[in-house]
């Protein structure tokens, strides 16, 4: 038997969320954000299950997009840092991608570029992340001199990113897309700003077009839920299973350190998954695993190949018995990722990009 673990991904559901974010934004057009593999669900796969839905891709660089080139996406891409070095732009044209614009070198190799065929680009305004984007007073000027260049006029974009669109409270979302919003009317621009917390939170925010990532792979990226986010379906299935059976007296260690020690007579079950695998060493005890598709909890620090699991109150589990660290179990119950990620100290985007290729992807 092969070692059992895969990420099982689940392309029914992939497509329910991206619809669930279009209906969010009726009156946008939704980008699916598939860089970084479709957050380590396989880019080719995702944007073949999602082509018949979405108008158009969004990955990070010109290698991801030839990827989907490659395998035969014929959708519009848009490269959401645009370019890294001015020679890139011929593959750009060539492959018909369209591209963000964040930087001054970028505009010049543009305007000196004069393709044959136009080249969508989006304006990227730094309204408040502080990362990528022209300073919104220079914004104007930089939409002139493409406005002029007959290969850029015709289909020209704002764009910009939210810092704080999870959470409310702070005003600086408001700040962000007022800005935004006084920016896109004095240049008449169409727009493109929400990622999956605006598209799920703040309609005001739903341009021309929105660009939602993580919300397709059925992670709530809100800080408190609302009725849309409950609506979303996993969509990956971290999937292994009990390979081994250990009984211990109270009060002995398990794994590295003995961090965890049997506080009375335990049972403890060996997971065929590790930081090896991509799962986070930092989970703490208590992070939940679904064992048979019962909730339990890590005992034990993660190694690199396995991961140890609390079965004393479990007599039904035992080797062979299936483990879903996130996902879906066979029996329906789900455990999300987002709960898995609060117990690592860190988000869902880590961890489903982290999972390393030594995994299987099997496709449903
Ligand atoms: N747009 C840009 C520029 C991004 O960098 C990202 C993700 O990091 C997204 C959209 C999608 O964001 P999310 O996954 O939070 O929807």
């Amino acid at each position: 038997m092969a070692r059992p673990l895969t990420a099982d991904i689940d392309l029914d559901a992939l497509r329910h969320n991206y619809r669930l974010a279009r209906d969010q934004a009726p009156h946008s057009r939704s980008v699916a954000v598939i860089k970084a593999d479709a957050y380590g669900h396989g880019a080719l796969r995702c944007a073949r299950a999602l082509e018949d839905l979405a108008p158009a891709f969004a990955v990070a660089c010109l290698e991801e997009a030839e990827t989907l080139r490659e395998g035969g996406i014929t959708a519009p891409i848009v490269l959401l840092e645009g370019i890294f070095e001015a020679a890139e732009l011929e593959r750009v044209e060539a492959l018909g991608l369209w591209m963000a614009v964040h930087a001054d070198w970028q505009l010049e190799a543009l305007l000196a570029y004069r393709p044959a065929r136009p080249i969508p680009v989006w304006v990227k305004v730094d309204s408040g992340m502080h990362r990528l984007g022209f300073p919104p007073e220079r914004a104007e000027a930089v939409w002139e001199r493409l406005a002029a260049a007959p290969a850029y006029a015709c289909d020209l974009h704002l764009m910009s990113h939210f810092a704080t669109a999870d959470a409310r409270g702070s005003g600086y979302f408001e700040r962000q897309l007022g800005l935004l919003e006084a920016l896109a009317e004095r240049l008449g621009a169409p727009s493109c700003l929400a990622n999956s917390p605006a598209t799920l939170a703040w309609p005001a925010s739903h341009g021309a077009w929105n660009r939602p990532g993580v919300m397709l792979y059925g992670s709530d990226p809100l800080e408190a839920a609302n009725a849309a986010s409950r609506r979303l379906a996993p969509v990956m299935t971290l999937r292994s299973a009990i390979i081994a059976v250990r009984e211990l007296a109270e009060g002995e260690p398990v794994g590295y350190g003995g961090r965890w020690r049997a506080p009375r007579p335990s049972r403890i079950g060996v997971v065929a998954c590790g930081y090896g695998d991509g799962y986070d060493r930092h989970a703490l005890d208590g992070t939940p695993v679904l064992v048979a598709g019962r909730r339990t909890a890590i005992a034990g620090k993660v190694s690199m190949d396995m991961l140890t699991v609390d079965l004393t109150d479990m007599p039904e589990a035992d080797i062979g018995s299936e483990v879903v660290l996130w996902g879906r179990a066979a029996n329906g119950e789900v455990l999300s990722v987002d709960e898995v990620a609060r117990h690592c100290d860190t988000i869902s985007y880590t961890l489903l990009t982290g999972v390393l290729p030594r995994v299987p992807r099997r496709y449903h």
